[in-house]
C-alpha cells in the first residue's frame, strides 16, 4: 500500500506492507486524513515515534468481526487500550498503562491505504457529514474535552490564544456553549474568519498582559504561548493547555504559585459531541481546509502544513 512514514526522515513509501487485522481489528481503507500539528511535532522528534504518521482521518471498514460494520464510512478514536488495567478499570481508558496511540505512539497511523483499529475505537459517521467534515471529528472532539474538563458558567473572560487549526476550532466550541470568547492570533486573515463567525479576535502585536482572563486556553503550539498565557490569565484563574510539542528551553512555573493558577492538560476527547456537531452544522470546518493533496505527495503536504498561516492540509487516497 501506499504511505507516508516517519523513520529519522518524512517520505512517502509506494510499497508499503497492509496492515495486518489480528485479535479481531478492523480492517479500513482509509478515504481522506488530515494533517495536525502533532504530526509535523513527531518529525522533530516528539514522541520519538516511527512508522506510519496521521491520526485524523474517514475510511471505510473493508473488514471486522461486526459483520454490520464492513462497508460504513468510519472515524477513529486514537487510543488503542487494554481494558484490563487500573485506569481503564476505573473509567480512564484514555490513559491506559498499556495504550498505544494511532499514529503517535507505537501504532501506525492512517497517512496510507489501509488502517487498522479494534471495533470499539469506531464511529459510524451519519451520511450528511461528508468526508471533508468527517476528517475533523478527531481535533474537534479534542476541543469539545474543554467543555468536560472545566465548567465556563459565569467565566466573563475568556481567551484562546493561537489562531491555529485547533485554536479555530476551540473558539467556535467554546461560542456554542456560550461562553464570550476571544480569540488572540498572528494571522489577519483567519482573524477575518473570526469575525465571520460573529467571534472576537485580537492580533497578537495589540496584547498587553494584564492578568485579567478568567481562563486562556492555549492552543498555540509553542512554548511561548504558556508564558503568555501565565501573564494573561487571573489570579486564581485556569490555564487550559492545548500545545504538545517536542521539549524546548525550561520554563519559570514561579508565576503559577504566587497567582495560584490552575493549569489543566487537555487532550483528546469527545467523539459523538464533536460527530452531533457536525452533522447539526454548529461548527464550520470547510473554511479550514487550505487544500487537499494526494498521500504520494505527503512530503510536499507536510512542508506546506508547517508553514505559518496554513491552516488544515487533506491527503487524500484516491
Ligand atoms: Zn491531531
Ligand atoms: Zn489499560
Amino acid at each position: 500500500m501506499r504511505a507516508l512514514t516517519f523513520d529519522k526522515t518524512l517520505s512517502f513509501d509506494a510499497r508499503r506492507a497492509d496492515p495486518i487485522a489480528d485479535d479481531g481489528d478492523t480492517l479500513i481503507k482509509v478515504r481522506q486524513a488530515g494533517i495536525c500539528s502533532t504530526d509535523l511535532e513527531i518529525t522533530k522528534g516528539y514522541m520519538g515515534f516511527h512508522g506510519v504518521l496521521g491520526h485524523e482521518f474517514v475510511g471505510e471498514v473493508v473488514s471486522s468481526p461486526n459483520k454490520d460494520l464492513v462497508g460504513q464510512r468510519v472515524v477513529g478514536e486514537i487510543n488503542i487500550v487494554c481494558g484490563r488495567c487500573d485506569l481503564c478499570l476505573s473509567g480512564l481508558s484514555t490513559h491506559c498503562r498499556n495504550r498505544t496511540v494511532l499514529g503517535i505512539l507505537n501504532h501506525d497511523g492512517a497517512f496510507a491505504d489501509f488502517v487498522r483499529l479494534p471495533e470499539s475505537n469506531l464511529h459510524v459517521v451519519p451520511k450528511t457529514v461528508d468526508d471533508d467534515s468527517a476528517v475533523f471529528v478527531e481535533p474537534l472532539a479534542a476541543a469539545f474535552q474543554i467543555l468536560k474538563q472545566i465548567k465556563l458558567d459565569g467565566r466573563k473572560w475568556v481567551t484562546v490564544l493561537g489562531d491555529g487549526r485547533l485554536g479555530l476550532l476551540v473558539a467556535q466550541v467554546l461560542r456554542n456553549a456560550g461562553c464570550p470568547v476571544r480569540v488572540i492570533g498572528k494571522h489577519p486573515e483567519k482573524l477575518t474568519l473570526c469575525e465571520k463567525w460573529s467571534i472576537r479576535s485580537r492580533p497578537l502585536e495589540d496584547i498587553q498582559p494584564r492578568h485579567d482572563q478568567d481562563v486562556v486556553v492555549d492552543c498555540t503550539g509553542s512554548a511561548g504561548g504558556f508564558e503568555l498565557a501565565m501573564q494573561m490569565v487571573r489570579p486564581r484563574g485556569t490555564i487550559v493547555l492545548k500545545s504538545t510539542f517536542a521539549a524546548g528551553k525550561p520554563l519559570n512555573l514561579a508565576p503559577l504559585v504566587i497567582d495560584e493558577i490552575q493549569v489543566i492538560g487537555s487532550r483528546c476527547g469527545a467523539f459523538k459531541e464533536a460527530i452531533r456537531a457536525l452533522t447539526e452544522k454548529q461548527v464550520d470546518v470547510a473554511s479550514l481546509i487550505h487544500r487537499r493533496m494526494k498521500i504520494e505527495q505527503g512530503v510536499e503536504a507536510m512542508n506546506l502544513a508547517g508553514r505559518p498561516g496554513v491552516l488544515k492540509v487533506l491527503l487524500t487516497m484516491e
